[in-house]
């Protein structure tokens, strides 16, 4: 195993250590099949490199970029903080990265929609707006609850072309729509690709959605060398299912000098069972088609989750992240809504960026964690998304912080 790069990962079966896998019924294994070896082949066709590539450059406005945060550094006295700007891609957060590969992909092998579910909407509005520029249709599965919650999304869904789904059962929220897309899916799949929003799911969708998302790492390693000429010290990124932490990180994974370093969301406190930090108390198990850790009950069915970041609450992770966990690479901590809020409201005040809730429980580790080091030392956060669509909520739930300007 000593020398097994983490970059040569996963294995031939999708399995990075005893994670992954490829947990579908027989009928699903050969669709899967068929995406794998489109996936193969996209990696050396310079045709496809080169429509991705533009599309990334010149649609979503590529390479985003590396901004220092000089008045936070001044004011916590330690290291010296970069942004990785992903809020500044069109659509507004890094999802567009992975959904313009995917929505490429399924053109390709000839499919003629695209298809997923979503939660808060944002990887439905990622994935409209790329089949839109594609040429493609998508259909979108959103619980009812969710559709009444997020209205601007799903009108934005809507005006992009797509077809929204509401799901009427159970709980009408993220779980029941993952399992209407796949219903559908399963009858519909010699047409249709299913577009998966994170490093989840059978593999390859693990793999694929790392390597579409990989492009943030290589900018970053370019652009800090050309501001401070050698590699940072630590890399932040905040972990949902973990797509754009193996984004920054994957350039890195095998430079043992760069610290990673995944922040997950403690919600209303770790001991509060109302949060949804996976790899700190999860236990392995099945979710989705993979072997990963879970937040479970008893039963193991998974558990309930929370977090103020609608984008972070999965009671899964990415199953590249477990073996990371397992193996000491990454180390996982967490931040809680109070101190994603407090982030949120501090980066705006300060630097003038309104981060995404998602992304502040990075930033707020960062704020931890640069005191601690010294000044030649540099921290890059990734900051995934931007935070419009989280004013109105933290101006309701904390009106303390967002306009009392007692920060702490
Ligand atoms: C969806 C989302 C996340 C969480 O997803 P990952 O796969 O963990 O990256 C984080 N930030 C933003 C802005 C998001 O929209």
């Amino acid at each position: 195993m000593d020398n097994v790069k983490y970059t040569n990962l996963p294995d031939k079966n999708g399995y990075y250590g005893a994670f992954g896998g490829r947990l579908v019924p027989p009928l699903l294994e050969k669709a899967l099949q068929e995406v794998e070896i489109a996936f193969r082949e996209i990696k050396d066709d310079i045709g496809f490199q080169e429509e991705y590539r533009r599309l990334l450059n010149d649609f979503v406005g590529r390479p985003s970029p590396l901004y220092y945060a000089r008045n936070l550094s001044e004011e916590l006295g330690g290291a010296q903080i970069y942004f990785k700007r992903e809020d500044l891609n069109h659509t507004g957060a890094h999802k567009i990265n992975h959904c313009l590969g995917e929505a490429l992909l399924a053109k390709r092998l000839g499919k003629k929609k695209v298809m997923s579910e979503t939660g808060a909407g944002q990887h439905g509005v990622a994935l409209a707006t790329a089949a839109a520029v594609v040429g493609l249709d998508c259909e979108i599965h959103m619980g009812e609850i969710d559709i009444a919650k997020q209205a601007d999304n799903v009108k934005r869904m809507k005006l992009l072309g797509a077809k929204v789904v509401p799901v009427k059962v159970g709980g009408r929220s993220l779980k029941e729509a993952v399992d209407s897309a796949f219903g559908v899916y399963m009858q519909e799949y010699q047409d249709t690709f299913f577009a998966i929003g994170s490093v989840v799911g059978p593999h390859p969708y693990p793999e694929m959605v790392a390597y579409f998302q990989s492009i943030i790492g290589r900018e970053v390693r370019q652009q800090i060398q050309e501001k401070l000429h050698r590699l940072p010290d630590a890399l932040v990124a905040c972990v949902g299912g973990g797509s754009n932490a193996l984004g920054i990180f994957y350039d890195f994974l095998d430079e043992e000098n760069v610290r990673l370093i995944g922040v997950e969301p403690s919600g209303k406190g770790l001991e509060s069972g109302r949060h949804a930090a996976t790899l700190t108390l999860g236990k392995a198990g099945a979710i989705h088609g993979m072997q990963t850790y879970v937040l479970q009950e008893e039963d193991g069915s998974p558990s309930p989750v929370h977090s103020i970041a609608s984008g972070l609450d999965y009671p899964g992770i990415g199953p590249f992240h477990a073996y990371l966990k397992e193996m000491g690479r990454v180390e996982y901590v967490s931040a809680d809504d109070k101190e994603a809020a407090a982030a949120f409201v501090k980066t705006s005040r300060r630097e003038g960026i309104v981060p995404a809730l998602e992304s502040s429980h990075a930033l707020a580790h960062a704020y931890r964690l640069a005191p601690t080091l010294d000044k030649e030392q540099a921290i890059i956060v990734n900051v995934s998304g931007r935070g419009d669509k989280d004013i109105d909520f933290v101006a309701q739930e904390f009106p303390e912080i967002a306009f009392e300007g007692r920060l702490k």
